[in-house]
């Protein structure tokens, strides 16, 4: 059914991102011009200064120290730390995040004590290439062609213990990408033979089925081999495993059905030399952990106490926050935006009013949501 209302603006003037910067860019020049803001582009913030378990301040990599009655934390995600990712969500980090996505704010928070919201909430994007070697980026050129509408697989894919874990031909990649958050690191390989590689749409976007035969033990994470055994030790995968879920898919192949998933594309049994596995990372566009906090947006500790001084708005308090586990369009911009709007407010109308500690001037806004719940 269509939606009555819209639910989706799209910019008019400047497409995307830019739109919104141009917004803002109108809203805060007048108060840079004034002096009442001042911006400090490049300086790295490496530690919270605090007196009494109060944050007063922050310390900069040169070891400038920046006094403040109030902090707040707004350094984004973790979605370009590769050990955060890796202790946080427990799988490879493959992202489109920005190499800014350090997770600063999480450590920093960390280091005073703060508590984590929104573990176990991750929700991966299916699927991407292992980076090559000393990166991070996901490259979405050569990404492997997983959305079953658009092309019913030949494939199998499996663990890294060489189980299925789908149905590969499930038209619905939410669920696909729901399955994959259960597997051990959410690392998966599609597993073909000859015959497949032959008959089917190419298994990976930018590459024929001859240039990903040639990419075999170039590329990372793109392996072949004459028997499944080996193949298996080439891609890393358990042999007996692998093995096993392929001589039993081949029998569902042979009846007509598959009777551990219900997938019903089984166009041909993987048996034709030489095989193939394709290793698929989950990619990461946005980190859904962060920082805990009240309805206020004041930091709170692992044992629920406030921390005076310290607030924190965006990613840095983790998607899940105000999505959830799922991937709600619009829904990490908008509230990033909003939830600085209303500290912002209020901390400017604590300072107007004078006189009262400035920590307690969220709790004056009123009509603030709780981005927790
Ligand atoms: C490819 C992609 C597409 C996306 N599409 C959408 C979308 O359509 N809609 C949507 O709502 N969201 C989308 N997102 C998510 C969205 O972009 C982020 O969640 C959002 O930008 C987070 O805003 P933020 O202000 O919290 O952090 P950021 O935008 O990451 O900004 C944090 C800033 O803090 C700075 N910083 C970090 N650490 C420090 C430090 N130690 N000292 C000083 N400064 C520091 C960084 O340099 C950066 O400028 C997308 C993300 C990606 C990667």
């Amino acid at each position: 059914m269509p939606y009555r209302t819209p639910r989706t603006v799209h910019a008019t003037t400047v497409p995307g991102g830019p739109a919104i910067l141009d917004a803002l860019r109108r809203l805060l020049d007048p108060h840079l011009a004034a002096g009442r803001v001042r911006l400090l582009p490049g300086v790295r913030v490496t530690a919270l200064v605090t007196e009494h378990g109060r944050v007063t301040g922050v310390t900069a990599e040169d070891g400038t120290t920046w006094p403040a009655p109030v902090v707040v934390l707004a350094t984004g995600g973790f979605g370009y730390a590769p050990d955060l990712f890796a202790e946080l969500e427990g799988a490879p980090l493959t992202t489109s995040a920005a190499p800014t996505s350090t997770g600063d704010g999480l450590r920093l928070g960390r280091a005073a004590g703060e508590g984590l919201q929104g573990l176990g909430r991750y929700l991966p994007t299916l699927g991407g290439l292992p980076p090559a070697e000393g990166d991070l980026r996901v490259d979405w050129t050569h990404r492997p062609h997983l959305v079953a509408p658009e092309r019913p697989p030949w494939e199998i894919y499996v663990d890294r213990a060489g189980r299925r874990w789908v149905a590969e031909d499930d038209p619905s990649i939410d669920r696909k990408e729901r399955a994959l958050v259960g597997i051990d690191q959410m690392t998966f390989w599609m597993v073909f033979d000859a015959r497949a590689l032959r008959e089917s749409r190419p298994m990976v976007h930018g590459w024929s089925g001859e240039q990903l035969h040639a990419m075999c033990g170039r590329r990372r994470g793109v392996h072949r081999a004459g028997d499944v055994g080996t193949l298996a030790a080439r891609a890393g995968i358990d042999a007996a495993g692998l093995r096993e879920s392929v001589a039993r898919y081949n029998a569902f192949v042979a009846a007509g059905h598959d009777g551990d998933f219900g997938r019903s594309h089984l166009p041909a049994p993987v048996a034709e030399p030489p095989f193939y596995a394709v290793e698929n990372h989950p990619v990461t566009l946005i980190t859904f952990a962060g920082l805990d906090v009240d309805e206020q947006s004041r930091v709170r500790r692992a044992d629920g106490a406030v921390i005076p001084g310290l607030y924190a708005v965006g990613e840095v308090i983790g998607a899940a926050a105000v999505n959830g586990n799922a991937f709600c369009s619009g829904m990490c911009l908008t509230p990033a935006m909003a939830f600085g709007r209303l500290v912002g407010r209020a901390l400017a109308a604590s300072a107007h009013a004078g006189g009262r500690a400035v920590t307690d001037a969220a709790s004056s806004s009123g009509g603030t949501r709780n981005p927790s719940t």
